[in-house]
């Protein structure tokens, strides 16, 4: 068999390019340029098989990365390596697609054939050196060859980065790769844990979805990187697939649903919100799919609905761009840097852009630069929150400082109004009073004399009466009446009469005491007079001073002198008394009758009469005399 496969060797070797390598050589090769592949579409070939194929059937790939996407077919790959040097050289052949389902390196040299089976579908342990991505030992001899010939076959996508390594320079590059690897997932758990621990602070959504959206993105990577597979579970393979898509449909998922709730899509009506709901519906379908189709289709859907996602993530990040604060730039910003990670990593793969420390890993970069980006955000979005809730809570203030300075101006007013109705009703009530004192006064007061009329008397007197007998005061009244004024009347005329009731009152008013005694018109020609506190002898001492006065008032028509006289009837109170007013004035009312009966011009005092001092009516006397 040995003989046979050195044999085949011989025959396939000239066809392949070969790599050279001297003990002096440090850096990685790429094996690219070198490498031969051809496709075993019935996947049943081993490798006697291909070495007894002619040379004509391989084929050259290129410069890039061998990649054929996703393919059912077994892919064989393969290239020569020499050793020019003088002693054997010990190298790493690195495959940099931790992916691969299935891996075989068969090593053929001195007509012996070393094989390394690898392979995520494999446990972990199976691996020939343990590291995330796959690595073979390979030894040249001195001055010798090996031809290398790998079998490819895998569910995911297919692509065969092959490149040629001293140990110390992969184990050195290894932990510088590592070493940034270690400090992006110390990045991502550290804003996952910080923000987790924020959630729980105050409790908001958006806290919780980037939590998620966080914690799914580092774990995808762990997935395509091989470092879940290495670290979390080495001897469960089976779990692989799953451990790529779970977290990328998680990742799709939470940042849709962070995006939804953060840029707070539902503004922009119900066709945005319909158009997230299906874009999640699409995504959580996927994922259940994912227990029961094939790993392929999934992975062939999902990968175009990622990008679908992150580029809606985008458009509605600029479209919020102005509406929102800054929290939405710092979101659009980030969310440009992840796309843009992705971007790279799919221009690098493609061939597009060299492969480096930097273009290898623009998905890391870009997805932390998102994750952090998106923490500024959403802890501008609480201060924004702070701001509008500080905002409102000023302007709620503003609006009860407001209310209570126009409450205080309403009541102000109101003071003022009653104050001045107040005063206006206060000065109408002494308007009204002033009128009301001056329309009594008006109806207490006889037109034509100016003297007090009846109905004044009549309520004096009552007053009088009451107040007199509680004191045991005297009280007397004199009724008086013009003697013959018909007559007086009918010789000088009715304002000739006038004038001299104006006479008679203008005297009897100076004949009595101010302010304690009242006399007044009683009507017609009768006048009547209010002696308080004054007894039968004072008040007929009274009577006859008036009875005099008249009498000798010098009344004179066209300079005729004319003489006037009155009679008078008294009546009194005495103390202890009681009487009427109505029935003092009656009773002098009827000594006023006997002083006409008596000839006019006399004084009669009622019941107890005293006989007047001098009776006979002057008028008729000089009318008479006349
Ligand atoms: P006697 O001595 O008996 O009282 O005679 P007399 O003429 O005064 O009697 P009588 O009571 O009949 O007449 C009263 C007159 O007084 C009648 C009326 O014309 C007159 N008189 C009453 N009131 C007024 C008044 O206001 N003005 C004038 N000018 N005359 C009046
Ligand atoms: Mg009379
Ligand atoms: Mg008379």
């Amino acid at each position: 068999m040995p003989l046979l496969a050195a044999l085949l060797l011989l025959l396939s070797i000239p066809c392949l390019a070969t790599v050279t390598i001297d003990s002096e050589h440090a850096g990685p090769i790429n094996l690219s340029s070198a490498t031969r592949y051809l496709e075993d579409n019935s996947n049943s070939l081993n490798l006697q098989d291909i070495l007894a194929l002619p040379g004509s059937q391989w084929q050259a790939y290129g410069d890039n990365t061998f990649s054929m996407g996703y393919s059912t077919s077994t892919w064989w790959l393969t290239f020569n390596l020499a050793n020019t040097s003088p002693e054997e050289v010990r190298h790493l052949l690195e495959v940099g697609y931790p992916g691969l389902d299935h891996l075989a390196v068969h090593m053929v040299w001195n007509g012996k054939i070393d094989v390394f089976v690898m392979g995520d579908a494999l446990p972990f342990d199976h691996r020939p050196i343990k590291s995330h991505n796959f690595l073979a030992p390979i030894t040249l001899p001195a001055q010798g060859q090996v031809s290398v010939y790998i079998e490819v076959r895998t569910s995911s996508a297919l692509q065969v980065p092959l490149i040629l390594w001293q140990p110390q320079e992969y184990y050195r590059q290894d932990r510088t790769a590592n070493l940034l690897q270690g400090f992006y997932f110390g990045v991502m758990i550290v804003m996952t844990v910080y923000n987790l621990f924020v959630f729980l602070a105050v409790r908001e959504k958006n806290f919780i979805l980037y939590v998620c959206f966080a914690f799914s993105l580092p774990m995808f990577i762990a997935g395509i990187k091989g470092f879940s597979f290495e670290y979390l579970w080495p001897n469960h393979p089976q779990w692989n697939d799953l451990a790529i898509i779970w977290p990328l449909c998680l990742a799709v998922l939470f940042g849709a649903l962070f995006t939804e709730s953060f840029l707070k899509i539902k503004q922009l009506g119900r066709w945005a919100t319909l158009l997230f709901r299906i874009q999640q519906g699409s995504i959580v379908l996927l994922l259940l799919l994912s227990h029961v189709v094939d790993y392929q289709l999934i992975i062939s859907i999902l990968i175009p609905a990622t990008t679908v996602s992150c580029t809606m993530g985008l458009l509605f990040g600029m479209i919020m761009w102005n509406r929102s604060g800054l929290s939405a730039k710092y979101y659009t910003v980030g969310w440009s840097a992840f796309l843009l990670g992705g971007i790279s990593l799919g221009l690098n793969k493609l061939g597009l852009i060299p492969t480096n420390l930097i273009t290898e890993n623009t998905l890391q970069i870009g997805s932390s630069i998102e994750v952090i980006l998106l923490s500024f955000a959403l802890a501008e979005s609480i201060n924004e929150e702070r701001r509008l809730r500080s905002d409102a809570q000023d302007n709620a203030l503003q609006a009860e400082r407001e209310t209570r300075r126009a409450r205080e101006q309403a009541l102000r007013i109101q003071q003022q109004t009653t104050e001045e109705l107040e005063s206006r009703v206060q000065e109408r009530t002494r308007e009204l009073e002033t009128l009301n004192r001056q329309l009594a006064e008006l109806s207490d007061t006889d037109q034509l004399t100016g003297l007090k009329n009846r109905r004044y008397l009549d309520r004096v007197m009552h007053e009088e009466i009451t107040r007199c007998s509680r004191y045991q005061h005297d009280l007397s009244i004199i009724l008086l009446d013009v003697d013959h004024f018909k007559q007086f009347n009918d010789t000088y005329g009715h304002l000739v009469g006038d004038d001299c009731l104006k006479a008679i009152a203008t005297s009897l008013g100076e004949n009595i005491r101010d302010a304690v005694d009242c006399v007044a018109r009683y009507g017609g020609e009768e006048f009547c007079v209010m002696l308080p506190e004054t007894g039968p002898q004072r008040a007929m001492a009274v009577a006859e001073r008036l009875r005099d006065q008249i009498s000798k008032m010098p009344f004179s028509v066209e300079g005729e002198l004319i003489p006037v006289s009155i009679s008078l009837g008294v009546s009194c109170m005495v103390k202890g008394e009681k009487v009427t007013g109505e029935s003092l004035v009656s009773q002098a009312d009827e000594a006023l009758y006997d002083a006409k009966q008596a000839g006019r011009n006399c004084v009669i005092f009622a019941e107890r009469r005293a006989p007047s001092s001098s009776c006979g009516s002057s008028f008729e006397q000089d009318q008479s005399m006349n």
